[in-house]
This record gives structure tokens, C-alpha cells and sequence, in this order.
């Protein structure tokens, strides 16, 4: 007895310590390297500050899970630098009562962020070993208005849909046409198309009267969206 309120009385404070220490990370990540770069949307900077980043990081490199930069997540891929991620999120201009489609779940991060703005998120991941390490952390998190599914996200996820918005995070070649299909009218598609591995343009598609709009927000480098097929 006396042992466990003796370790209780030693580990407490260090623990909560570091659950202290990561939320000023997370206070410093905003102010120095979202806000102060022109992020402004309340609901998108108080669910930067809620989702704990370093957890959908690899265990060895969570110290480094607040700078802004991506950081590798295995095989091959990688968690969106946090501006990034926060311009992407302000971009589609979410409400709670969204409904929204990510295509590359990769660590979840996204899908977790929009998780908290919005009515519900389904997302797909197309490397099976992702999927399933995304979908237990998301879980464990109780973010349970995710819904996770490994598959090609190129098809979208048509029984689910239209969705109010669809959020890409793998630089494909052309904007997929079933995405376009599965817009709402007036929805909001943000999407890096591009070459793989050179710059791509991160384009804002915009459907009104059937018609669909496309302008290039910022230049960008993000993964190839990859085919089940290849
Ligand atoms: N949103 C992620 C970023 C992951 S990187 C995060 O917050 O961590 C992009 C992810 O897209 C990778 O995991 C990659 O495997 C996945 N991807 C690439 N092509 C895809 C496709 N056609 N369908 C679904 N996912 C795809």
C-alpha cells in the first residue's frame, strides 16, 4: 500500500508534467508557426490545441511531433506539417454540422482534427497497415465520429456520400472524378495535384450549378496518391 501511494506520489507530477509540456507545445506550435502565418478560424485553432499530435507520431520521434515540419510514419509516408494541416482544415471552411471525406488517413492526424470541428469524417487509407494502426489510435482517443476504411481512395466512398467537403492528402495527377461526383452542390474540395515529388499546386475545387471551379491556393509537396492496381 505504502508503495503505491509512495509511486502515485512520485510519478503523478511528472506525468502530469509532461501531459503540461506537450500542451505548451502544441500553445507554441499554434502561436509561432500557424497563427502567425495567417490561420485564423477559431475552430480550426482550438482543435490544434485539443488533438495531442505527438500520439499519432512513432513512439521514437514524439519529441519532435510539434515542430512544423511532416515527420515520417512508415512505409513511405508522412503526417502533414501542422500548417499545413491547419490551412487545409480552415480551407474548406468547416461547420459542425459537416459531413467530410478524407482520402489518406496515413496517422489520422487530419481525420482527428476535422473530428472535432465537424458532424462526421470518413476517411479512407489505401495501405492496409495504416489503416488499421489509425483506426485503433482514433479509437483509443474515443474520436468515434471517424469512420476509417481501407481502400482506393480514388473511388471515394459513394455510399457515404455527397459530402459538404473532401479533404486530399496525397498529391494525385488530375482531380479524381468520382470525388468531383461525390461533392455537394456548394461543396469544397482541397487536393494537390501534381507531378509525384516535384511541387504541386494545392487546388480549391468549388461546385456551384453543376459546374465545377478550380484556383491554386499555394504550392505544395505531398506524397503520390498511389492505385490499388500498381
Ligand atoms: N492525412 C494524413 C497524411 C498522410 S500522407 C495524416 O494526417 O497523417 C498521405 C496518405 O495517403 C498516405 O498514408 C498514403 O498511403 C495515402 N494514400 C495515397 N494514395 C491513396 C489512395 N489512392 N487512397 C487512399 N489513400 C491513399
Amino acid at each position: 500500500m505504502n508503495r503505491l501511494y509512495l509511486g502515485i506520489f512520485l510519478f503523478l507530477p511528472l506525468f502530469l508534467a509532461s501531459q503540461n509540456d506537450y500542451l505548451e507545445s502544441r500553445e507554441r506550435m499554434i502561436a509561432d508557426g500557424i497563427k502567425s502565418r495567417g490561420v485564423k478560424d477559431k475552430a480550426t485553432l482550438r482543435a490544434l490545441l485539443e488533438v495531442p499530435r505527438h500520439l499519432f507520431v512513432p513512439q521514437e520521434i514524439r519529441s519532435q511531433a510539434y515542430r512544423d515540419g511532416p515527420l515520417p510514419i512508415g512505409f513511405g509516408q508522412t503526417i502533414s506539417q501542422p500548417y499545413i494541416v491547419a490551412f487545409m482544415t480552415e480551407a474548406i471552411r468547416p461547420e459542425s454540422n459537416f459531413k467530410v471525406l478524407e482520402i489518406g488517413t496515413g496517422s489520422g492526424y487530419q481525420a482527428a482534427i476535422l473530428s472535432r470541428i465537424v458532424d462526421s469524417v470518413y476517411t479512407i487509407e489505401i495501405i492496409d497497415e495504416l489503416h488499421l494502426r489509425s483506426n485503433k489510435q482514433l479509437k483509443e482517443l474515443g474520436y468515434n465520429n471517424v469512420l476509417t476504411k481501407s481502400a482506393d481512395g480514388y473511388y471515394g466512398w459513394e455510399d457515404k456520400g455527397p459530402f459538404d467537403a473532401i479533404v486530399v492528402t496525397a498529391a494525385a495527377e488530375f482531380v479524381p472524378p468520382p470525388l468531383i461526383a461525390q461533392l455537394k452542390e456548394g461543396g469544397r474540395m482541397i487536393i494537390p495535384v501534381g507531378t509525384p515529388f516535384a511541387t504541386q499546386q494545392l487546388l480549391m475545387v468549388t461546385k456551384k450549378g453543376g459546374k465545377t471551379k478550380s484556383r491554386n491556393l499555394m504550392f505544395v509537396r505531398f506524397v503520390p496518391f498511389t492505385r490499388k492496381s500498381e
